[in-house]
């Protein structure tokens, strides 16, 4: 049977690019790819690279602050202008969205702007009625911000609309306790905003290393977060030009912006999937084998619409392992057990790789060697702000289990820490490095005795 491709992808996103790239310039296979909005997805385009722009441009009061410090006593961060920066920020993406495109047509990849669904085991439909079968399908259409379901909630911002606003708010609300509540809280604090987070347990960031998740619940506030812990709204209503929230404890509070990060749900609704056999997880997101294949063999999935690791650099290698399997002849799984990442907050940020302390514990015995200091450039400045660096190690192979890292560039730190962890170095081997000095990252190879030991919690089956 002939195809009008060897490979139909849907979504230009992060997994999508990279698979439909690699495999046309590659491996000479006949592409095509949909994608129904701006090419380079969430990461790209509402996502990883204008969040961390705007990381970096929510730092100056920070900044100032640690020079005044340093003696430079008239430092001031001054008047932030979002108007100057938005026209920027969108000149940028338009640039890198340039790129994504040119890498593609580059590589002989067929374009599609405009939605696609599954019609059938090897046929898409494209949003102006046309079919193309296709050998292979990757289905790689990412994510979309969720909600929680209370009346108002449409009253309600999600990360998407942060980077398209035409002004700053004076006071926002972020509902959530995750990575993108927490970016943002930085964000928005640090840009002058009001900023109230209000997130439903009792330290953010659940699923990290409790003591780094401690230190990050405590900057936030050191920030000029006014972080609401053990809270959620109830309801949203408008008031004029405000937003009143009603919260579970039966306060209320009136916002000018408010921001659900609530958490991501695979995008896979209205995608045609009824059409074919590809079977769902509960969670609507596409269940898939070590090999990215679906349940059935001509379809395949990457990145978030499978809810594996949900992070760009996964998209990317799963879309790249995919096409070496199938179109390089090069069977390739991704490993997802080490996985590297980092929270962006300031001035410190979490940066994390291996299990946390209380997986290590769960899992077995575990020595902690962890130290928690005031780093050299911030004292000397006056400030209070802690560096932590840890390292759990499993006490009968001296493997080196996790680490986590709080501190200022710790997600620059923990790439490097990810090499040996992932080779599967022991502390020895750590310890055998000669520090770089003066460094905060030289307490990984300088810490000598564990500051805590944990026995095993149950006895071995
Ligand atoms: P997360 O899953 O990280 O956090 C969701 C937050 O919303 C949690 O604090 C959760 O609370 C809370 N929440 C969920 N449901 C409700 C509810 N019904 N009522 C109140 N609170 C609720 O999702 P994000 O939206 O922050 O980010 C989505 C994903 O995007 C991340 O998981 C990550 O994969 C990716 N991302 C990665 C970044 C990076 O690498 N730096 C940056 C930004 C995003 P609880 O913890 O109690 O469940």
């Amino acid at each position: 049977m002939s195809f009008d491709y060897d490979l139909f992808v849907i979504g230009g996103g992060s997994g999508g690019v990279r698979a439909a790239r690699i495999a046309a310039g590659e491996y000479g296979a006949k592409v095509g790819l949909a994608e129904e909005s701006r090419m380079g997805g969430t990461c790209v385009i509402r996502g990883c690279v204008p969040k961390k722009l705007m990381i970096f441009a929510s730092q100056a009061g920070l900044m100032a602050e640690e020079m005044r410090g340093y003696g430079w006593s008239d430092a001031q961060a001054g008047a932030f202008d979002w108007e100057v920066f938005r026209e920027k920020l969108d000149a940028e993406l338009t640039r890198l969205e340039l790129i994504y495109r040119a890498g593609l047509q580059r590589a002989g990849v067929e374009m599609h702007d405009q939605r696609a669904i599954l019609a059938d085991h090897h046929t898409v439909e494209l949003a102006d009625g046309t079919r193309k079968t296709a050998r292979h399908i990757l289905i790689a259409t990412g994510g979309r911000p969720a909600r929680i379901g209370i009346p108002g909630e449409e009253l309600a911002m999600v990360s998407d609309d942060l980077f398209l606003m035409d002004k700053l708010p004076r006071r926002a609300l972020l509902v959530g306790g995750g990575f993108i509540a927490c970016e943002f809280a930085t964000i928005l604090a640090g840009l002058g905003v009001d900023t109230v987070q209000a997130y439903r347990g009792d330290a953010v960031l659940r699923g990290f290393d409790r003591e780094a998740r401690d230190l990050a619940t405590l900057q936030l506030s050191q920030v000029g977060v006014d972080l609401r812990l053990g809270l959620t709204p109830t309801r949203l209503e408008r008031q004029g030009e405000e937003v009143e929230a009603s919260f579970d404890d039966g306060s209320s509070d009136r916002f000018d912006a408010v921001l659900f990060a609530t958490g991501r749900d695979p995008y896979t609704r209205g995608l045609g999937l009824e059409n074919t056999e590809v079977r769902l997880k509960p969670n609507g997101a596409i269940e898939v084998d070590d090999w990215s294949q679906t349940s059935v063999p001509s379809i395949f999935a990457v990145g978030d619409v499978t809810d594996r690791v949900n992070l760009t650099p996964v998209a990317i290698r799963e879309g790249h392992s995919f096409v070496d399997t199938v179109f390089g002849g090069r069977a390739r799984k991704v490993d997802h057990s080490i996985v590297a990442s980092a929270v962006y907050l300031r001035p410190h940020e979490l940066a994390t790789v291996g299990l946390t302390e209380e997986e290590a514990r769960a899992r077995g015995p575990v020595d902690v060697y962890s130290t928690v200091f005031r780093p050299m450039r911030s004292m000397f400045a006056g400030s209070d702000a802690k560096v932590m660096m840890k390292l759990l190690v499993d006490p009968e192979t001296d493997k080196v289990l996790g680490c986590h890292i709080f501190g200022p560039e710790a997600g620059e730190m923990i790439q490097l820490a990810a090499i040996p962890i992932g080779m599967g170095a022991t502390k020895a081997q750590f310890d055998a490095t000669i520090a770089v000095h003066p460094t905060a990252a030289e307490e990984l190879v300088t810490m000598r005795n564990p500051s805590r030991r944990h026995e095993r919690l149950t006895a071995p089956a």
